[in-house]
């Protein structure tokens, strides 16, 4: 008798769920291990398999590795197929933008914040401000970077609002007019 254990099939995981039977469309919710409440197990010898993958991985092959799989059913411990999906990265993050669940302009703002801190930026937003407001009256980037120590290609980027861009006030980017 062989001591090779059986390959993993959907039954194989479908019996490590609770599933209510009495409802129409049960989830399948995973018995065992979770991490950050998703559904993980050795499975055919590979140890932290993300099952909900896995899952998906039996319906469309290797293309798996171009999309996140995710849930429709909104509990991360199913992993009934037909409560499943797949979307490319962009679209989840597309949708967690929508949802609220991520905000581009506080995460610009916080990478921001992190950046001065770190004491990347040489400027902030005010000096960047004024820096434009010069260029935008004649001086010339060349001048600019004498005075500043900036390099050439940072003044550029600032001009073109490339960075230090104007949140929220793009109609004064140009200085407002007195
Ligand atoms: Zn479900």
């Amino acid at each position: 008798m062989s001591t090779k254990k059986r390959a993993w099939t959907l039954k194989t995981v479908r019996d490590r769920c609770t599933i209510d039977e009495s409802t129409d469309d049960p989830c399948w919710l995973w018995k065992q291990s979770l991490v950050n409440g998703r559904p993980q197990a050795t499975i055919d010898g590979r140890g932290g398999t993300l099952v909900a993958r896995w899952v998906m991985q039996q319906r469309i092959g290797n293309l798996i590795s171009r999309y996140c799989v995710v849930n429709r059913c909104d509990d991360l411990r199913c992993i009934n197929p037909d409560h499943l999906t797949i979307r490319t990265r962009s679209q989840v993050l597309k949708l967690a933008y929508q949802s609220g669940a991520r905000n581009v302009f506080s995460e610009y703002l916080a990478r921001r914040t992190e950046a001065e801190k770190r004491g990347m930026a040489k400027i902030d937003m005010g000096a960047a401000r004024n820096l434009r407001q010069r260029m935008c009256i004649g001086h010339t980037i060349e001048a600019l970077a004498d005075e500043t120590g900036l390099s050439r290609a940072t003044l550029s980027k600032i001009k073109n609002g490339k960075i230090w861009r104007e949140i929220g006030s793009f109609g004064n980017a140009l200085g407002s007019a007195a």
